[in-house]
């Protein structure tokens, strides 16, 4: 038979959202069962993905493009829950963020940095993308300094 008939599956295909088609990021069952109900891990195949898009209303999906809503998840950070938390595991929150820009201080937020992208820590499984939550905690200050101090 001709090779081109019997192409192995291509593995390095990204895995993308089915409802914005960004590419997703995996994790593991673990982290899936940490935000959404047993049923739901059931209904879904490795290999699983959380999408970080902001304003896309899936949380994770999988290749069979199966996915959960960000309505059946819990515990989901900042932005997909924009009263959520910005790192679960030092219990960060994006109204603490907030108070700290415009009092001045960058202490806490500081702290939470360096914290959480230290080797150990929970966020692999309390956050809902299963990594650190430094990216997430920067990205937000960010944001909201430009916003708050213009
Ligand atoms: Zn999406």
């Amino acid at each position: 038979m001709n090779k081109a008939f019997c192409r192995e599956p291509d593995q390095s295909r990204a895995v993308r959202c089915p409802a914005c088609g960004n590419e997703g990021l995996v994790v593991s069952t673990e982290t899936l069962a940490a935000h959404v109900a047993a049923d739901v891990v059931e209904r879904l195949g490795e290999p699983l993905a959380f999408c970080g898009t902001d304003t896309c209303d899936v949380a994770y999906f999988d290749l069979l493009e199966r996915s959960v809503p960000v309505a059946e998840a819990r515990g989901l950070p900042w932005p997909k829950d924009p009263g959520g938390s910005l790192c679960a595991c030092f219990g960060l929150t994006a109204d603490d963020v907030d108070a700290d820009i415009v009092a001045g201080s960058v202490e806490r937020v500081r702290d939470v940095v360096r914290r959480a992208g230290q080797p150990g820590t929970e966020c692999g499984l309390r956050a809902a993308d299963g990594r650190s939550c430094t990216a997430r905690v920067q990205r937000y200050y960010l944001r909201r300094r430009a916003e708050l101090t213009g």
